[in-house]
């Protein structure tokens, strides 16, 4: 399985890193070795000064699929959950600065947290959930999926261009504003409405 990623996909995270908007959907790879197994922790890694979380609706699909027309998109996946991409923001700026790509700072061992799975059939419409990441109980980001600038199916349709869609690849459709560091021993929890999905500790 492969893990697919969008990067800059809500305005007020684009803006809080002074990125420019798109004109396409941003994407990267995560490899399996990017998943943290159930129940681990989240160490953070020697390479990198400021990991950042970053909060992701994500979604799994269920069939093969390659050129999918967006108003088919929706047999391709009946779950939804959350994720957590770590970032080595550091790492990223250096690479980012000099043209390089993004592999070190986004998919290295540990950098890929999934949630438990919900139904998608448990939500009237994927494009209106909400969802939020505490941090010791405070929250930190808190969005909607109506924000993202290319909903679910959408991006089905343009990542299916690119990269062949199988059974268990996971799609993560980017983070919302308020990324950040995470330190030793934060406990982060995140919500997809008031379903709690997932939780990490930072050792
Ligand atoms: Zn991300």
């Amino acid at each position: 399985m492969k893990i697919i990623c969008v990067g800059r996909n809500y305005v007020d995270h684009i803006k809080e890193l002074n990125n420019n908007k798109p004109k396409e959907p941003v994407l990267f790879l995560k490899p399996q070795t990017a998943i943290i197994n159930k129940g681990q922790p989240f160490f953070i890694p020697s390479f990198s000064n400021e990991i950042h979380y970053e909060l992701e609706v994500i979604i799994k699909i269920n069939r093969l699929g390659r050129f999918i027309e967006k108003k088919f998109s929706h047999k391709y996946y009946d779950e939804i959950g959350l994720g957590i991409d770590f970032t080595a923001r550091d790492l990223q700026l250096e690479l980012k600065k000099n043209g390089l790509p993004w592999e070190k700072a986004k998919a290295f061992d540990g950098s890929c947290l999934i949630g438990d799975w919900k139904n998608k059939k448990d939500f009237n419409n994927i494009d209106n959930i909400d969802f939020r990441l505490t941090k010791n109980d405070e929250i930190v980001q808190n969005s909607n999926t109506s924000l993202m600038l290319w909903k679910v199916d959408e991006l089905i349709e343009y990542i299916s261009k690119f990269f062949t869609l199988k059974i268990g690849d996971i799609i993560f459709t980017g983070t919302p504003a308020g990324v950040g560091k995470v330190q030793l021993n934060d406990k982060l929890k995140g919500y997809l409405n008031d379903n709690e999905l997932l939780t990490i500790n930072i050792k």
